[in-house]
């Protein structure tokens, strides 16, 4: 019989990558509680409705990205592709309107879309989410991006470009793609199958079309800023000038659309210089129409979702670090078997104080387990024979001197903390 494999796309993170993934939560985190968000869990699947009228029929994500299934009732649920539309919905199903406005929200967890394995892009992802729900202010705009440029700014990243743009609303997007359209129509025949395909449909999506002959066609097009609406306009100046105060470097790129329907005003997008073709980190922004396509009532919201494993791919590129990784502080090696069951009382006493601690479990001879613990980077081993057993004493060896000094087994547990807590230093 074949090997079962992990299906195409997805990929097991393991413990030489996941300490590292432990580490952008732990920065993630800290910086959710300096914005004043606080963090959710979201299911990993919903009905498939709340993707189709909340993504929108007409992007990739919808029509060719989702996993969708019936489940053994016939009800049609989707693995979520995203979290925006989950956090809107949690948001409308819990009341959160009658709390103090926005809500602000975030989680992470691991994406499906059905989309071409390739370094970067998996069928499996994860993301950093950040909803901030109840509010149309700019300001909160500002501080979703701002949130969004901090987490970078904190793992060090560099090399990374911002582009800001605004996608207008219902009241100027039509008047803007009419526009769009209209110019196109007098290129259509040289438009790729895909924006020809779009170009009744979407539009909009003509414009990030990576093929060259269509990005020269849409060079010339109309800008959305030309078409804005006064309301949209005084917004996305007052976001422009947000930014500005708060030093976030950025450029607007009028070709900046976002793959998703429900986004209205400001887009952005945080790409990396060191990614190759995947090299979208970040992307976010406004989504005032999303929480009435769900069926709730008009809700504005702003956020962004970040791609985890794009970061950390991004940052092992710059050779950034990240953190200390967690390893055994000491290891109990025993002499002979005389010794195991003090050494088994030592390690659970070690574990209960807080000292990483390990041992041998399965009856290696002394130079085995000397080994394993150099192999698992102790700096500390706890020798143990049954002459220090009725002496009452362990012999510490310090793994990077090799020096070795007797202690009492009575002083040994507090030794072996103050020697941990200052390693952490
Ligand atoms: P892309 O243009 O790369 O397809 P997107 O616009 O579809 O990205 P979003 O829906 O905005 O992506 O998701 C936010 C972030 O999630 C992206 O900027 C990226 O970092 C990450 N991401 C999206 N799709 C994938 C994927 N298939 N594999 C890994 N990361 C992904
Ligand atoms: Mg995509």
């Amino acid at each position: 019989m074949e090997n079962i494999k992990a299906p195409r796309g997805v990929r097991d993170i393991l413990p030489d990558e996941s300490w590292k993934w432990a580490s952008i939560f732990d920065v993630t985190r800290k910086i959710a509680e300096d914005f004043g968000y606080r963090e959710v869990h979201l299911p990993i699947f919903e009905q498939t409705e709340l993707f189709s009228r909340g993504i929108g029929e007409t992007t990739d994500v919808v029509e060719k990205e989702m996993y969708t299934f019936s489940d053994r009732s016939g009800r049609s649920l989707t693995l979520r592709p995203e979290a925006t539309a989950s956090m809107v919905r949690a948001y409308l199903e819990h009341g959160m309107a009658s709390g103090p406005q926005p809500s602000k929200l975030w989680c992470a967890g691991p994406m499906m879309r059905y989309e071409r394995p390739q370094k970067g892009r998996y069928r499996q992802f994860w993301q950093l989410d950040f909803e901030a729900i109840g509010s149309s202010s700019p300001l909160v705009d500002v501080e979703v991006i701002a949130l969004s440029l901090e987490i970078f700014r904190r793992l060090g990243l560099s090399n990374l470009e911002v582009l800001v743009n605004s996608v207008g609303c219902p009241v100027c997007r039509p008047v803007y793609r009419s526009a769009l359209q209209a110019y196109l129509g007098g290129h259509f025949e040289s438009l790729c199958p895909t924006c020809q395909g779009r170009y009744d449909r979407n539009p909009l999506r003509i414009l990030d079309c990576k093929v060259p002959t269509c990005r020269s066609i849409t060079d010339g097009a109309p800008d959305v800023r030309d078409h804005l609406c006064e309301e949209c306009r005084v917004h996305f100046d007052e976001v422009l000038k947000g930014l500005a105060l708060i030093g976030a470097k950025f450029r607007i790129d009028k070709r900046l659309v976002r793959g998703l329907d429900y986004y209205t005003k400001t887009a952005y997008e945080v790409l990396s210089g060191d990614l190759g073709a995947q090299n979208a980190v970040c992307g976010g922004g406004r989504y005032d129409n999303l929480a009435e396509a769900i069926g709730g009532p008009h809700t504005p919201g702003v956020g962004f979702a970040a791609g985890l494993d794009r970061i950390v791919l991004t940052m092992e590129q710059q050779g950034l670090g990240f953190g200390k990784e967690p390893s055994i502080f000491a290891t109990v090696v025993i002499a002979d078997e005389g010794a195991r069951d003090e050494g088994l009382r030592l390690l659970y006493e070690l574990r209960k104080a807080g000292v990483p601690t390990d041992m041998d479990a399965s009856g290696k001879g002394m130079k085995a387990q000397m080994k394993a613990a150099g192999a698992a980077k102790a700096a500390y081993v706890c020798l143990l024979g049954s002459s220090e057993v009725v002496k009452g004493v362990v012999a510490l060896k310090e793994m990077s001197t090799g020096t070795q000094a007797e202690i009492e087994r009575d002083r040994i547990v507090a030794e072996l903390v103050l020697k941990a807590g200052a390693a952490r230093c």
